[in-house]
């Protein structure tokens, strides 16, 4: 790929993501895939006058392993080094950024189950580190690299190096990179439109949401009282203003966890801990998923939703057009970070405590009082379509038109 494309997106993963201030430290978590280009986010990092950067790689083919050999036992140990490692530079006031590259295969035979229970070791273990970035105590941000494997997955019909060039393509596309232009300018652009969504959104104040599509989706979706919409840049508890997603085109909020009703049809596959769950709908009652069923991937749906109490209710409901940059491209990317904002989508799991008015200062005990729903799970599923229709309930019982044939009509 382009050298000046590629710094350019090493810069915005710097300045627009993180906006990371001069003199703070920048933990970098890095799939090792990304070697090369993080080091370019380094440089850049270093250069905005970072402090330190520290970056830790994560590699799959290593989990993989663990999971093959290790025991139960060892999978469910986390030992304090490997969160004080984090901790200690978070408490001090370090921003974070994720580096990922997805890789769907590796993980793809691994027992559900010891993933399973690695996965709630670590979620229960790291709960301080996650109100880093769940709170927004600290800006943080994700960015995506290609590896050939991803490559081939969205590009099945070209040759290995090909289909990184397009994949690498695709994605600068997706976060405004061109070769001629300023993205940290068109980002600031963009962020005007988010801004005036939002305040619509929550002038409405909707008390709930109603979906309809042709997939079969009929979903009523509660809100919380005093809901607050968010979307594009969000005030990091520090005050300084950050980009949690590159890319992102989303406006969300949170709904009211015991108060979805009706049936979800999933609009694209799901990738969940490096399995894919295909062609899965869900009904809820009373906020609960009550029935499900998935032609592939079963099983790890399963297991997600029987993660823990809040794993089967929604902590998020996030409204995408369907004529954004990313659905044009009509590419199916198997990576939340991108189908998220080609679609409107749910998130089973944890809510925002942004999304809830004064929720930073709330209690768990508080917020979910209020309905927020908690869990140690956050997991984004697709669901939106070209004919997606939405309809919000107003306080006074009206019902207005949100979304038409995909889009919004607001
Ligand atoms: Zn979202
Ligand atoms: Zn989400």
């Amino acid at each position: 790929m382009n050298q000046t494309r590629l710094k350019k997106y090493a810069k915005l993963a710097v300045y627009t993501g993180v906006h990371l201030a001069e003199g703070q430290t920048l933990i970098i978590q890095a799939d090792i895939d990304t070697a090369s280009f993080t080091r370019m986010i380094v440089e850049e990092a270093y250069e905005a006058g970072a402090r330190e950067v520290l970056v830790y790689y994560r590699d799959p083919y290593l989990e993989k392993h663990n999971y093959h050999y290790q025991s139960n036992e060892v999978l469910s140990e986390v030992h304090d080094w490997q969160l004080e490692r984090h901790l200690d530079y978070l408490r001090k006031g370090a921003a974070t950024l994720s580096v990922i590259s997805p890789r769907a295969g590796v993980l793809k035979d691994c027992d559900p189950q010891k993933m399973a229970i690695r996965q709630k070791a670590f979620s229960e273990a790291s709960k301080e580190i996650r109100e880093y970035t769940m709170a927004s105590k600290i800006q943080w941000s994700i960015v995506a690299v290609p590896n050939e494997e991803w490559a081939k997955l969205v590009f099945p019909n070209k040759d290995e190096k090909e289909a990184i060039e397009c994949l690498w393509d695709a994605i600068l596309n997706c976060v405004y990179v061109e070769e001629n232009n300023d993205p940290l300018e068109v980002w600031n652009q963009r962020e005007e439109l988010f801004q005036s969504r939002i305040e619509k959104l929550n002038q409405f104040n909707f008390k709930q949401l109603h979906f309809q599509n042709n997939l079969g989706t009929d979903l009523y979706v509660g809100l919380i009282k005093n809901h607050i919409w968010g979307g594009g840049s969000e005030t990091a508890q520090n005050k300084i203003r950050f980009n949690a997603n590159l890319p992102t085109e989303e406006v969300f909020t949170a709904p009211d966890f015991r108060n979805v009703n009706g049936i979800v049809y999933a609009s694209r596959p799901l990738l969940y801990n490096g399995n894919l769950i295909k062609d899965f709908h869900m009904t809820f009652e009373a906020g609960k998923v009550i029935e499900y069923d998935a032609k592939e991937g079963k099983a790890v749906l399963k297991e997600m939703l029987e993660m823990d109490e809040g794993s089967a209710s929604l902590g998020e409901v996030a409204l995408v057009p369907y004529d954004s940059a990313i659905s044009q491209s009509k590419l199916l990317f198997y990576t939340t970070l991108f189908d998220e904002n080609a679609s409107c989508h749910l998130a089973l799991g944890n809510a925002y405590p942004s999304t809830v008015k004064d929720g930073l200062m709330k209690s768990e005990e508080e917020l979910k009082a209020l309905g927020f729903n908690i869990s140690l799970i956050h997991v984004d599923f697709m669901f939106g379509s070209a004919d997606m229709k939405v309809m919000g309930e107003t306080q006074n019982g009206d019902w207005v038109s949100v979304f038409e044939n995909g889009s919004f009509v607001i």
